[in-house]
């Protein structure tokens, strides 16, 4: 279990973190998704006690990092930047870990075995593409048979047969009970690992909540209508209480699945209509709505930011 409490980090002016407090649990994948410069790496070197919170706390099983006995046994880490000697081979980077961890030396044939760098691991780490690295680094990780790990976008630049295989690799060690915490910037990516998401933007906390639940709250379908008698439709489907957002070039968007329906309203009203089509939001543009707000949050102090878009009905935000 990794617990933040009001967790902070001040670069000079910037914020790199901002009072950020969730817990992330044991036999799960906890996502941890923001844009480039949320603030994702920053925590995850607090939480490794690589940098020092500016404000509040970061705990691992109850304790500070340096208040572990051999932490790589406790929590193995992937951070984005390569950690090792160049001139070593993969074998020797790991034995020298493993030695200085309390690690027994069998581990090192594990888990290169585990990462399928068995093949290389006599070889310089120098001449290793960016995938062997990645794994490399995974098998670093994974030395000290640790209950909890944290992987820090884990996937970049890795081609599609070695993105499955982390993805795979994360939700066994869930299923084994660990703790895994794994950072991105890229929203589909975490649909299909994270059984838990947190969300940050700006350093800020914007959502903690089951992956399921984001699914259920976001996945928003509605139907895109355009028309050349706007006022007309719009009256029509005002006086249905049908729910009607409108989305700029004239285009409305309709709540619902309910492309039928405003088909037949709109030819009893002798409504001529140029588009129905129903649409289903991506997860993704749900992602861009919430730290867009971060965002937004920031341009309302100093400009005047657009108007949100305008609504008739009750709205369809659930969030
Ligand atoms: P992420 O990993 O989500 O892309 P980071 O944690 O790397 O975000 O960065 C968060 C913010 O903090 C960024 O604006 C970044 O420029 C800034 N930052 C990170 N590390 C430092 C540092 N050592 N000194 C100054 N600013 C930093
Ligand atoms: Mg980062």
């Amino acid at each position: 279990m990794i617990e933040l409490e009001g967790l902070t980090k001040r670069y000079g002016e910037k914020v790199a973190v901002n009072n950020l407090s969730f817990t992330v649990r044991p036999g799960i994948v906890t996502g941890f998704l923001g844009p480039n410069g949320a603030g994702k790496s920053t925590t995850m070197r607090m939480i490794l006690g690589l940098d020092h919170p500016t404000a509040g706390d970061v705990r691992i099983d109850g304790k500070h990092y340096q208040q572990l006995k051999d932490p790589l046994t406790y929590i193995g880490a992937l951070l984005e930047a390569k950690a090792w000697h160049g001139g070593r081979s993969a074998y020797n980077h790991l034995l020298c870990l493993a030695q200085s961890n309390g690690i027994p030396k069998q581990r090192v044939g594990e888990v290169l075995e585990t990462v399928g760098l068995t093949a290389v691991a006599k070889k310089k780490t120098k001449g290793f593409s960016m995938g062997m690295g990645q794994r490399l680094g995974i098998a670093a990780a994974l030395l000290g048979d640790p209950r909890i790990l944290m992987f820090d976008e884990p996937v970049n630049g890795l081609d599609p047969e070695g993105i499955h295989w982390i993805r795979t690799l994360m939700k066994s060690l869930a299923a084994q009970g660990r703790t895994v915490f794994v950072s991105s910037h890229l929203m589909s990516e975490m649909a299909l690992t994270a059984d838990h998401l947190v969300v940050i933007g700006q350093g800020r906390l914007l959502a903690d909540t089951s992956m399921a639940d984001f699914i259920d709250r976001n996945s928003r379908s509605y139907v895109r209508v355009r028309t050349p008698q706007r006022e007309r439709l719009l009256d029509v489907l005002h006086q249905a209480g049908i729910v009607v957002v409108e989305s700029g070039d004239g285009v409305l968007e309709v709540d619902g699945g309910k492309a039928e329906q405003i088909g037949e309203l709109a030819a009893q009203h002798r409504i001529t209509l140029h588009e129905l089509s129903p649409q289903q939001a991506s997860l993704e543009e749900a992602f861009m709505r919430l730290t867009a707000e971060s965002v937004e949050y920031h341009a309302h102090s100093e400009t005047s930011a657009e108007p949100p878009p305008q609504q008739w009905g009750d709205g369809w935000g659930r969030g």
